[in-house]
């Protein structure tokens, strides 16, 4: 085990969720870079181990980064952790793989718990297509952008929000989607008070409105139903009559026109008679 970066996931509540493959890595890595450290020795403590650590975190990533990748270039490994979950999503560890990749270090990512992928399981709406959205801007120039991009989103769409921001967040979703968008709000995931709420924007904001939200929460809203444009009918029966002068039956010119702008044969053709 030499000169590698493993990207080790740990739980989102539940500590039974860390597997035997992080432990054993947390085990042999040389030294481990975590977020926060003290939160990092409260795992290491209930696993029984024993590592040195430094600290990466988003404040000094750009210092840490160079310096633990250094140390990998010199042959040691490393176990970057963070708080909650798996490094890199919606935290500063896509910025150490960003730096071992230019750099010419192997990474290795262990799979395991991560808040995204557990409320999206569980919530019941579409899978096949998602949109991870992360935490949405702060500002409300940028978040307006960013709720702009999403406007006709039919993907599932998947955030993250702390407790404290969580009520504005859900006007500003129930203002840009409407209130009555599905939404399932997944709080707690992993944990004693884990609870999966099946509801709609609006109904989510008059609640978080009314009482403080506690705890940890992924949203998981529905993409928004594909709208089926009707047939341009009028342009359609223009087109028969184009079609008429060049000298067509009225049954090719209705059939061509049909197909051209998307529409049941039979129906131009009945709407051409009337005509
Ligand atoms: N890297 C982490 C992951 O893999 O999910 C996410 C880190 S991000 C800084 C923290 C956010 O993840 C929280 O604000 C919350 O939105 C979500 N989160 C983390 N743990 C959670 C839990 N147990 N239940 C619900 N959401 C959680």
């Amino acid at each position: 085990m030499s000169g590698k970066l493993y990207l080790v996931p740990t739980p989102i509540g539940n500590l039974g969720d860390v597997s035997r493959r992080s432990v054993d890595i947390l085990e042999r890595v040389d030294f481990i870079a975590a977020e926060d450290t003290r939160v990092t020795a409260k795992l290491l403590n209930h696993l029984g181990l024993k590592k040195p650590m430094v600290i990466y975190h988003r404040h000094n990533c750009a210092r840490a980064g160079g310096a633990i990748v250094a140390r990998l270039l010199g042959g040691e490994a490393c176990a970057l952790v963070t708080d909650a979950g798996t490094p890199g999503i919606s935290d500063p560890g896509e910025k150490l793989v960003a730096l071992c990749a230019a750099n010419g270090v192997e990474a290795e990512a262990i799979p395991g718990p991560c808040a995204l992928t557990v409320a999206l399981s569980v919530s019941g709406l579409s899978t096949r297509r998602f949109t991870f959205e992360g935490f949405l801007p702060v500002k409300k120039k940028n978040r307006t952008i960013h709720l702009n991009q999403l406007d006709g989103e039919e993907r599932t769409m998947v955030f993250y929000e702390a407790p404290h921001k969580l009520a504005g967040t859900l006007r500003d979703l129930a203002d840009a989607f409407g209130p009555e968008r599905r939404l399932v709000v997944c709080r707690e995931l992993t944990k004693l008070h884990e609870e999966v709420w099946r509801t709609t924007l609006g109904e989510a904001w008059e609640r978080y409105t009314a009482q403080e939200p506690r705890g940890e929460f992924v949203l998981v809203v529905e993409g928004c139903v594909p709208t089926e444009e009707a047939p341009d009918e009028e342009g359609a029966l223009m087109r028969v009559e184009q079609l008429r002068r060049t000298g067509l039956s009225l049954k090719a010119a209705s059939s061509q026109a049909a197909q051209e702008f998307g529409m049941q044969k039979r129906r131009l053709y009945e709407l051409a008679l009337d005509k």
